[in-house]
């Protein structure tokens, strides 16, 4: 797949099992306690406007029914149809046991009011005590993790993409033993089409992107931009990305913003990504990353710019036996 030839409205890139993904997509994680109703809705609806067409969920974003709700407004008035637009929702790590997976989509399902995702991941390796509980603790504060059998929810998910409630299956966090352990899994109906993992110029994942791309998984980075340095759960060790000299640099050469040479970067090597933002002139300028190409030369010095290290480290379960970072990729 050459991605120097996408254009804004032709982004979309094949997936293994017949699909195909936008190769940018809006993120829709904003902190719940101090993001207005509503703007995740306004925003959906403005992204789709502008040329969006994917966007990227979570049942534990607690806004799922806004962007839900904002999808169905644009194919009501006729903007797009719902086949021109790609969801992805996740499984949440209390819903891992076989038995809980579809009623987890389904869930999704009907607090989106649509009747297939086009995308369902397992977003977290880590299986939590189950319930409707996200974040499960005991007395003592201490998360109450589950054993976790990736095989068996993966064979649920497999039964929820032949019953049409999904049409591609994928992962999140996976690590390439956990990737493997699917992979290899004896009887195995449907690979996974992603891996929805961090990816910047500042953490770029060569490894996991050379294993993924042998396998035809292709990786959706996520906090594209860097986060949103919200020190409640942001590794703040890593520098600002936003503020590297390189990326602002090659910007001002073709009078783009670090952010937009920190997109195309990745899409330009095949790497979908999905930044967020509730914010109406940065939802439109993160778009607009189809009309300049950087060269050879600017890819590898900001292929040069990964510092190995993440924002997003989840030190939180560091102790939970399927934690994916232990590992050197
Ligand atoms: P991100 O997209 O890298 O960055 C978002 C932050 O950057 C927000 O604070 C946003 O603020 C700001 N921003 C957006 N555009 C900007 C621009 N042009 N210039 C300067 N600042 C800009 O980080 P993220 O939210 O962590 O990741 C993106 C998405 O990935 C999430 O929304 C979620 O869908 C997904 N995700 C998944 C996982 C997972 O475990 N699977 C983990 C993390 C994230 P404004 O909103 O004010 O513009």
């Amino acid at each position: 797949m050459n991605c120097l030839m996408l254009t804004a409205k032709n982004h979309s890139i094949p997936l293994s099992d017949g699909n195909r993904i936008p190769i940018i997509g809006l993120g829709t994680y904003g902190d719940p306690r101090t993001t207005p109703k509503g703007t995740a809705r306004e925003c959906v609806k403005l992204a789709i406007d502008v040329g969006y067409r994917q966007f990227d969920g979570a049942l534990v974003y607690f806004n799922e029914h806004e962007v839900g709700q904002a999808i169905r407004e644009k194919i009501t008035d006729g903007t797009v149809r719902r086949e021109d637009i790609f969801y992805c929702g996740k499984l949440w790590s209390t819903f891992h046991p076989p038995e809980l997976v579809r009623p987890a989509l389904e869930r999704t399902l009907k607090t989106l009011q649509l009747d297939y995702v086009d995308l369902y991941i397992i977003e977290l390796p880590m299986a939590f005590k189950p319930g409707d509980k996200f974040y499960p603790k005991d007395k003592n504060g201490k998360y109450i993790y589950h054993e976790t059998d990736l095989c068996a929810t993966w064979e649920a998910l497999e039964a929820c993409k032949d019953a049409g409630l999904t049409k591609s299956l994928g992962v999140s966090n996976f690590n390439r033993r956990q990737l493997e352990l699917i992979l290899n899994k004896p009887g195995l109906k449907h690979r996974p089409v992603s891996n929805q993992v961090e990816c910047h110029p500042y953490f770029t994942q060569p490894k996991l992107l050379e294993f993924c791309r042998q396998n035809d998984i292709v990786i959706v980075g996520y906090s594209p931009l860097g986060t949103s340095r919200d020190a409640s759960w942001v590794n703040l060790k890593c520098p600002p990305l936003l503020e590297d000299e390189v990326l602002v640099s090659i910007g001002k050469k073709y009078n783009k913003s670090p952010s937009q040479v920190a997109l195309r970067f990745n899409v330009q090597r095949g790497v979908v990504v999905i930044p967020k933002s509730f914010n109406p002139q940065r939802i439109t300028k993160n778009f607009q990353i189809f009309d300049f190409s950087l060269t050879d030369d600017e890819m590898e010095l900001i292929e040069e710019l990964n510092k190995n290290i993440r924002f997003v480290e989840l030190l939180m379960w560091s102790d939970h036996p399927e934690y994916p970072f232990h590992d050197d990729y």
